[in-house]
């Protein structure tokens, strides 16, 4: 297995489009050097792993803005990595939607059917690690498809990284620093 696969950089602006259109926001981060690095990177749909600056995480747990509160938050995505074939892009993308921890009930499940939103973390560098393929680029008749199935994307997401390979790749920061 060729996993982990690590990608990193500087979120960037989109094509406007994720949290417009779809009600998804994907952070995207820069594809060019992707063909060389990663030539086993075909595009498709992925899962994985984000580790994100805390400065880019919502307020609600960080009493403590102070040097010390930088505690990496690792997170669970699904991304994409293409051309978006629903949009007709010429260039390829990497487009990242970061779900909420896993130990909270999952938003995009039918009884809640909302996706994760934080506040906007553009600039921020982001450290993704793709653990595995779900499947690859289609097109779609609607919109509404195009949501179904990424939606579906997110929970296949979930389902895998519960079954395997997410636990270690969380580092435990609560046990280290129990100073
Ligand atoms: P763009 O076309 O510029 O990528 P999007 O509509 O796709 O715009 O929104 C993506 C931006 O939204 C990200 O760059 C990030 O700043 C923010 N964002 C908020 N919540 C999330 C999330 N759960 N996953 C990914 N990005 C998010
Ligand atoms: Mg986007």
């Amino acid at each position: 297995s060729p996993y982990p696969i690590r990608l990193s950089g500087p979120v960037i602006k989109g094509f406007g489009r994720g949290s417009k259109e779809l009600g998804i926001p994907t952070a995207n981060i820069p594809a060019d050097d992707l063909s060389e690095e990663h030539p086993e990177l075909t595009t498709g749909v992925y899962y994985g792993v984000v580790a994100l600056d805390p400065r880019a995480q919502s307020h609600e747990d960080s009493r403590n803005d102070g040097e010390n509160s930088a505690e990496t938050t690792i997170l669970p995505a699904v991304l994409s990595i293409g051309y978006n074939p629903f949009y007709k892009n010429t260039v390829r993308s990497v487009e990242i939607h970061i779900m909420p921890q896993l130990t909270e009930p999952s938003p995009t499940a039918v009884a809640q059917p909302k996706f994760h939103r934080m506040p906007d973390f553009y600039g921020t560098k982001l450290n993704l690690l793709i653990l595995g393929y779900i499947r690859p680029e289609y097109d779609y008749v609607s919109l509404d498809a195009l949501i179904e199935d990424i939606r579906v994307d997110c929970e296949v997401a979930r389902q895998s990284l519960l079954r395997d390979a997410y636990q270690r790749y969380i580092v435990d920061d609560d046990q280290g620093s129990n100073q």
